[in-house]
């Protein structure tokens, strides 16, 4: 048994990320890159001030954020950028690079396709080509990796249907499910119920974002939907009713710490609800939601997990089994993560009792 200190062990823990967007998680120096690639094309691009500091006050959710609208400000730019295949495809094979950086050994990376659909861009070929950089990512950094389609909430619902279609035609070929995001106090869930019907008929998996800034209602409805992972879910904290229905269903809560504290899901760190989660027996797993946005890693929510929201070295990793359990990926895939999760087990946490 290596006793280890507890930096290193986070280093160490090999990580399984389930909720972490695309556009949000663009780092500044591969915006910088494109937005220049843009003007060379000809292209509109946003401006960027030269001031890494002033650049970052615009792609990052500052320390007060007021809201969850507020904080979706902040892919304006990296949106606009994603505009193209080949951007596409080269965001999507960044992030695979830094989830390898800090351990990630798999990972579901969600993007709404819509967003960047336009006439010299169709839909499929938005897909493809992130697929294609996650495939790059892969076979370069060995992170197994697969994407997660979103409607927009703001959406036309029959544009969302076309979403879930998509999702249909790349089921197992690199995208492993859907989801629902974008502001949620405006746009309750169940307006995008045939999306969600469509994604049932054709065996998708199906995770929405809910409790997020909205009520604790939504999270039922997305449940009835057919969702089996909650984004967020905070709003469970405050409906025992509903917090035992997830327990009851297995549903799995994809929590953001960074995030919820940011869009004020939470009025404070020490009111977020991790740990009340864990003791009810919820299923929870950890992530990121936007490494740019939100100015964080797995490894960084971690600590905030166990330093400031009470969980331990076993609660991490068994947030970590769980996200291997409810990861949309076929039994031989999460068995691997199991493994290289026993395997660190064995060799850094004591066995209590
Ligand atoms: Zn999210």
């Amino acid at each position: 048994m290596m006793e280890m200190d507890l930096k290193e062990w986070i280093r160490r823990l090999p990580k399984v990320e389930l909720h972490c967007h695309l556009d949000g998680s663009m780092k500044l120096a591969t915006i910088r890159k494109f937005l220049a690639d843009m003007r060379t094309e000809g292209a509109d691009a946003p401006a960027l001030p030269k001031d890494d500091g002033a650049a970052r006050a615009l792609l990052q959710a500052p320390a007060d954020c007021e809201s969850l609208e507020r904080y979706l400000k902040c892919f304006d730019i990296p949106v606009a950028c994603l505009q193209t295949a080949a951007r596409l495809r080269e965001a999507a094979y960044e992030l695979i690079r830094d989830a390898a950086g800090e351990n990630v050994v798999y990972m579901e990376a969600r993007f709404a396709p819509m967003l960047s659909v336009h006439p010299g861009l169709p839909l499929d070929e938005v897909i493809e080509s992130v697929i294609a950089g996650l495939k790059d990512g892969e076979r370069d950094f060995g992170v197994r990796a697969q994407a997660i389609l979103c409607g927009m909430r703001h959406m036309d619902p029959a544009i969302n249907v076309r979403v879930a279609e998509a999702a249909g035609r790349f089921f197992g070929k690199g995208v492993c499910g859907v989801d629902l995001a974008g502001g949620e106090a405006d746009f309750p869930p169940e307006i995008h119920r045939d999306m969600f019907k469509k994604a049932r008929e054709l065996g998708i998996p199906i995770t929405i974002h809910a409790g997020e800034c909205g009520n604790a209602e939504n999270i039922k409805t997305a449940v009835a939907m057919g969702a089996t992972r909650i984004g967020h879910g905070i709003a469970a904290d405050k409906e025992p009713s509903i917090l035992k229905l997830c327990v009851r269903e297995r549903v799995l809560f994809e929590m953001c710490p960074t995030s919820n504290i940011q869009t004020k899901a939470v009025k404070d760190g020490a009111s977020y609800p991790l740990r009340r989660f864990l003791d009810a027996g919820a299923a929870v797993c950890l992530n990121t939601d936007n490494r740019t946005v939100s100015g964080t890693t797995m490894s960084r929510e971690i600590g905030l997990a166990m330093e400031k929201l009470g969980a331990s070295r076993e609660d991490i990793w068994e947030m970590m089994r769980r996200g291997a359990e409810c990861a949309f990926a076929p039994e031989d895939t999460r068995r691997k993560i199991r493994v290289k999760l026993e395997n660190f087990r064995e060799k850094t946490l004591t066995r209590e009792n």
